[in-house]
């Protein structure tokens, strides 16, 4: 049985659209109808947008990925729509990134599955047979206008220079940046959370500008939904973590074991005095006792065959040095 492209889980019965639970494809493009995408290929939508390409040293996913917004207006993909709800990332690198739509798309989920904030996101096929991986936009209004958002490069006023993404300040400061901003312990909180996540998941590449705020007129500023989790490992990622955890003081666990564990986390969340309690708590609860859950999510997911006993063996072998 076919997994849903958003949900992974099995459809059954008659979908109005082969691959996708009606509900599922409506939360994703507010249609049970997928639109025709015969003129859409994978080519094209790199030609629209190669100039974006751009190599740096550091690994970074985000450099390489070439996004478009996009809507659905009258039962038709339209790309490159102002006011657009979704965003759109096509398989941009193939033989460097294998199946990275398909990488994105069930990472995000896990990180669902732990009790994350994720948007609604799915793959969409292209008749060329490359996946297109959608997500929907978190920083727009229902009219259309934009929610002003900024990430932490910006709000902490850091220059965008070369590889200060990682590089500028550790994790420390960036959630003293948080808690400060959205004024309460439990920004921080959330913030220790999505850090033990990404980390679980093998995404080394949680940086500054994949950390942002979101500021509602009516609202107090929080964290914006998780975007762009990728498991970076799978592709030979040397980091594990993108920053430094700390920023001045020795991560001491991580220096007598050489690789990070929980107490790492636990000096972590004490600095930005986040109870521990409630770090372990996520640990345990969130992470570990879902592995059975995270191994199915792996196994229906789009990955190819040849990497998903690669994905699970990271995501094990992270989840043991979290159950130290
Ligand atoms: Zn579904």
């Amino acid at each position: 049985m076919m997994a849903c492209r958003v949900c992974l889980k099995p459809v059954g019965g008659k979908p109005k659209t082969e691959g996708f639970h009606d509900a599922c494809l409506r939360r994703l493009l507010g249609t049970a109808v997928l639109p025709p995408l015969e003129q859409i290929t994978r080519q094209s939508l790199l030609k629209q947008g190669r100039e974006r390409m751009r190599s740096g040293k550091r690994f970074s996913i985000s450099g390489v990925q070439i996004k478009f917004t996009a809507k659905v207006n009258k039962g038709e993909l339209l790309l490159g729509e102002q006011g657009g709800d979704l965003i759109l990332k096509p398989d941009a690198k193939p033989d460097e990134f294998p199946g990275l739509p398909a990488n994105e798309h069930v990472s995000m989920l896990i990180a669902k599955h732990m009790g994350l904030e994720v948007p609604a996101c799915g793959l969409l096929p292209l008749a060329d047979g490359s996946l297109l991986y959608v997500i929907r936009r978190f920083d727009r209004n229902k009219d259309g206008t934009a929610v002003h958002q900024e990430d932490l490069m910006q709000a902490l006023s850091i220059a965008n220079t070369t590889d200060a993404k990682y590089e500028a300040c550790s994790y420390e400061r960036a959630g003293n940046a948080v808690r400060t901003a959205c004024g309460r312990g439990q920004a921080a909180v959330e913030f220790m959370k999505r850090l033990v996540a990404m980390f679980a998941i093998g995404n080394g590449d949680y940086h500054l500008k994949n950390i942002s705020l979101i500021r509602p007129m009516d609202k107090p500023v929080s964290l914006t939904p998780l975007y762009d989790v990728v498991n970076t490992q799978v592709y030979d990622d040397v980091h594990r973590l993108a920053m430094d955890v700390m920023e001045e003081d020795e991560l001491e666990a991580f220096s007598i074991h050489g690789f990070e564990t929980r107490a790492d986390f636990l000096q972590l969340a004490r600095a930005l005095g986040v109870s521990e309690k409630a770090v372990s708590n996520f640990i345990d609860r969130k992470v570990l006792n879902q592995l059975p859950d995270i191994q199915q999510l792996i196994s229906n997911s789009y990955l190819d065959r040849s990497l998903k006993p690669q994905y699970l063996e990271i995501i094990e072998q992270h989840f043991r040095c979290l159950a130290m």
